[in-house]
């Protein structure tokens, strides 16, 4: 068996026994690079994901490759640089099991009970989608039917989907509802066939109240699945059944049959696009009150303005930071998760303007030390950097006066508000202390 094989095998037997954490955030994004001799060396995105698999995981993974390639192996884990998103993003292969029973039930994934609409943040750009799922969950078969949500990887329509049908069965525990990805249906239909068994895995798909057809899109190019689906489809729509399809394109460029275009096309399509600043934010507040993670606003508004386009990432970077700060006991402020989740981001990331850094460039500007800046000293300069530093800390970051008090040797905000009067006056009347600020807080602001 090659290495990849065993490495999907190995991570589907991880996911079981690592947290979800742990799994999501490092085992994950590993992946397997070659084998030398009888070491086999896996990838890891970052020296922190090198460390924290070593430490963690490096036994159950040497065990379980050893098992599945029929030798025992020595594992090395290398630092191998890539751009992509850290994590998450793609699921596991699906490695069918090969012992899967098409005459059970268990042919088709339960849903997830975290897939709820209480769970659903809803803003301007999946409101539609949200409306729609809404609709069809309160009353299947009488509003939009089929309805058709499509969109980017990581916006929501796999847990619409799972809401419109944990919502159904709520309602009526006797409602049979049936969740399929496009994958699997290609599965089960192959094997059915292998099998000689097409009749029994059709009376189990058409005996549906509620079908929920995920990733559509896996269906174009196979051509007998096609025509399978599209008599399936048929079969359920006429007798009146509700049926839910996602695809991350619109039916227009799904290159399937016309017919079956056609059919999605009659039905509601409802798109999803990447959330706004303010649900990115609300995404993030209501994943980490669940996660029970405490996060300051300056750290969700950091995470929320890096990551723009992907939710599923968005949770990936809450998990990634929650660990790191866990294992390195730190406390989570906006410079950390510049540091932990900044490189990988590349792109988006803005530069973190906090305390420490602001005193760090007013030390170099006027050359004081900036233990004193932050101390309690009393002399002219000192004094009068320090309030230049409070003035760019109220100006330039998020940080409340009590805050920046704190920060600079636990003054009260008046002494604060008193530093910033006194250097907007100044400012006022000095220009070359004006242009100095300047640069300061130009420095601040691109420096990465
Ligand atoms: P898709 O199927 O579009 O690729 P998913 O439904 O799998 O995306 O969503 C990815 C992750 O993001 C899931 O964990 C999901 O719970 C979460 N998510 C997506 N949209 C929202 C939302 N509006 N509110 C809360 N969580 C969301
Ligand atoms: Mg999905």
């Amino acid at each position: 068996m090659a290495l990849q094989d065993a490495w999907s095998e190995a991570l589907t037997a991880l996911k079981e026994q690592a947290s979800e954490a742990s799994f999501e955030g490092w085992v994950k994004s590993a992946f397997p690079l070659r084998m030398q001799g009888s070491t086999a060396v896996i990838g890891a995105n970052s020296g922190f994901a090198k460390h924290w698999i070593e430490k963690k995981h490096a036994d159950a993974i040497r065990q379980l490759l050893s098992q599945s390639l029929g030798f025992e192996i020595k594992l090395k884990v290398e630092i191998v640089e890539r751009k992509e998103p850290l994590l998450l993003d793609e699921k596991l292969p699906v490695k069918p099991n090969p012992q899967t029973n098409l005459s059970d039930e268990s042919i088709f994934q339960p849903l997830n009970p975290k897939y709820s609409f209480d769970n659903f943040v809803v803003g301007p750009t999946n409101r539609l989608a949200h409306a729609c799922a809404a609709a069809v969950a309160d009353e299947p078969s009488r509003t939009y039917n089929p309805l058709f949500l499509y969109g980017g990887a990581g916006l929501g329509k796999t847990h619409l989907m799972h809401a419109v049908g944990l919502n159904a069965v709520q309602a009526n525990p006797d409602f049979r509802v049936v969740y399929v990805s496009g994958e699997q249906f290609t599965y089960h239909y192959v094997t059915s066939l292998r099998e000689h068994r097409t009749a029994e895995v059709r009376r189990r798909y058409r005996s549906v109240d509620l079908w929920l057809v995920d990733d559509i899109q896996f269906l174009t190019g196979k051509e007998r699945t096609e025509e399978e689906f599209f008599h399936t489809f048929n079969a359920i729509y006429e007798t009146g059944k509700q049926i839910v399809l996602t695809s991350d394109r619109p039916p227009r460029d799904l290159e399937l049959d016309s017919r079956l275009r056609s059919r999605f096309e009659c039905g509601m399509l409802a798109d999803i696009s990447p959330p706004d600043l303010e649900t990115r934010m609300a995404i993030l507040q209501s994943k980490a009150r669940t996660g029970c993670v405490a996060l300051s606003d300056e750290v969700i508004l950091y995470i929320a303005r890096l990551i723009t386009s992907n939710i599923r990432q968005l949770e990936g970077a809450l998990i990634k930071l929650h660990a790191y700060a866990s294992l390195m006991d730190a406390e989570v402020t906006p410079s950390l998760a510049e540091k932990v989740l900044g490189e990988y981001y590349t792109d988006n990331a803005p530069p973190v303007i906090d305390v420490a850094k602001i005193v760090g460039e007013v030390s170099d500007r006027f050359g004081i030390d900036p233990s004193e800046i932050k101390g309690k000293c009393r002399g002219k300069e000192i004094v009068a950097s320090r309030q230049l530093a409070m003035y760019l800390a109220r100006t330039l970051t998020e940080t409340s006066l009590p805050a920046i008090g704190k920060a600079f040797g636990g003054k009260d905000h008046s002494t604060v508000l008193h530093a910033c009067r006194k250097i907007e006056e100044r400012l006022g009347r000095d220009r070359v202390f004006a242009a100095q600020v300047e640069e300061i807080s130009r420095r601040l602001q691109h420096e990465r």
